[in-house]
């Protein structure tokens, strides 16, 4: 039997999920593509050719993988029937106009999968998908299985390293999409991510590993006076003491409400909820040379060495933070206010979370909170769950 599946998206992770989903067998792969005209561009591009994919491997070898989409469309009338598998492989911002498209042709019993999802992926999904997505299969990774670069847009796209393992959420609902929903997304991805199933949505979104990137804008930023700077600062190796408290800080609050959830809803399983301290170790033991603190695991990690800040370029060659970067447009909408929200819902108090997301709205221009209540304006376009109506814990019930 035929795979038929949609890969949503047009940017590097798009191009590696459908380069190797279809140099698989008996598969048919469609591209939905919505963004402005890179369907056009990418059908034109490609023309006759199969994608390219070289994938390299951890002792410096590579493997060149084919695979040509059936279709590349921004017209979801003509990609979504028939599938039963929808993958969306684009940043987190951009899954709301995905959710949108696919909606008037989604059918019940077909498996959507967020590649990553990012925290509040579920109420998103359970919001715009109202009646329908109780009826499918939710998968959410809590990650991208690859980092990768496009080298060729439309034609060819690098796999810079692939993810040993990878966790993910199933919400399988009123679905009945076989025993195994994981079974054809395992088989489109190869050996390699193992995807390993959360308990639920609430394990890896408070495991998230958004609450990294705006302590560290903070530490580096706060006290900033406004000069442009000569040269882009470290990221990880320029961390500060305040920075990695911050960052540890945000962390205890995570696992505070996670204890404080299981305590009042035992029917949530948060056992997998960590210190991001203890993560870290673990996924870099080999990269870290002092792993004595957070702060010093972030600064000696090799994996990390020349990172540099998300910097603007000055007509005169000096350089000023670029606070729209992802680190901040990304995670904060998309990550720390899912994550206040969830707290808040807990009942549980969240200063240190509270000082970093107040300096970072102003950042970007926008207000979550005010004072430590998650009420400001712009929470009506974040994910928290409170922007989709959920109030009280009994709420999440839906997405167990
Ligand atoms: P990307 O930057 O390549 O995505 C760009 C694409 O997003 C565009 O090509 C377009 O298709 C789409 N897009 C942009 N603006 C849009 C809009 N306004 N409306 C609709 N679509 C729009 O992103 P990526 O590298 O593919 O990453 C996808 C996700 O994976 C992100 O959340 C990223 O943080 C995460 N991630 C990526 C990597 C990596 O190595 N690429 C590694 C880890 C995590």
């Amino acid at each position: 039997e035929t795979l038929t599946a949609v890969i949503c998206g047009g940017g590097n992770a798009a191009h590696v999920m459908t380069g190797l989903a279809s140099s698989r067998e008996n598969v048919d792969i469609r591209v939905l593509d919505v963004f402005s005209d890179e369907a056009e561009r990418w059908t034109k591009t490609l023309g006759a050719d199969p994608l390219l994919l070289t994938v390299n491997h951890p002792d410096g070898t590579h493997d060149e993988v084919r695979g040509k989409p059936s279709m590349i469309t921004n017209d979801a009338s003509k990609a979504v029937p028939g599938a039963s598998l929808i993958i969306f492989a684009v940043p987190a911002f951009a899954h709301e106009s995905y959710f949108e498209a696919i909606k008037p042709y989604l059918k019940p019993n077909t498996t959507i999968v967020g590649m990553p999802g990012q925290p509040g992926f579920e109420f998103q999904c359970f919001s715009i998908l109202k009646d329908i997505a109780p009826e499918c299969c939710v998968v959410a990774f809590e990650g991208l299985p690859w980092a990768a670069r496009i080298s060729e847009f439309g034609r060819a796209v690098t796999v810079l390293s692939t993810k040993d393992f990878l966790g993910c959420v199933v919400i399988k609902g009123k679905s009945n999409v076989g025993p195994d929903p994981m079974k054809p997304v395992q088989y489109l991805l190869g050996p390699h991510p193992v995807a390993q199933i959360y308990h639920n949505f609430l394990e890896p979104t408070l495991n998230t590993k958004s609450i990294m990137h705006p302590p560290i804008m903070y530490g580096t930023w706060h006290e900033w006076d406004g000069q442009p700077l000569d040269s882009k600062p470290l990221f990880y190796q320029g961390l500060t003491a305040e920075a990695a408290e911050l960052m540890s800080g945000m962390s205890d609050e995570l696992i505070a409400t996670a204890r404080e959830i299981s305590r009042k809803k035992p029917e949530f399983n948060l056992d997998g909820v960590g210190h991001l301290f203890d993560w870290f170790k673990l996924i870099y033991k080999d990269e870290i040379k002092d792993k004595s603190s957070l702060l010093t695991a972030l600064q000696t990690n090799s994996a990390f060495n020349g990172l540099l800040h998300p910097m603007k370029e000055t007509p005169d060659g000096k350089f000023l933070p670029d606070f729209t970067y992802r680190y901040m447009t990304e995670d904060v909408p998309f990550g720390v206010v899912v994550l206040k929200g969830i707290s808040e819902i807990a009942g549980v108090a969240t200063p240190v979370t509270d000082k970093v997301l107040a300096w970072s709205q102003k950042m970007i221009g926008k207000e979550y909170i005010v004072g430590d209540k998650l009420c400001g304006k712009d929470v009506a376009t974040s994910r928290a769950p409170q922007r989709y109506g959920y109030k009280t814990l009994d709420d999440f019930d839906i997405l167990l």
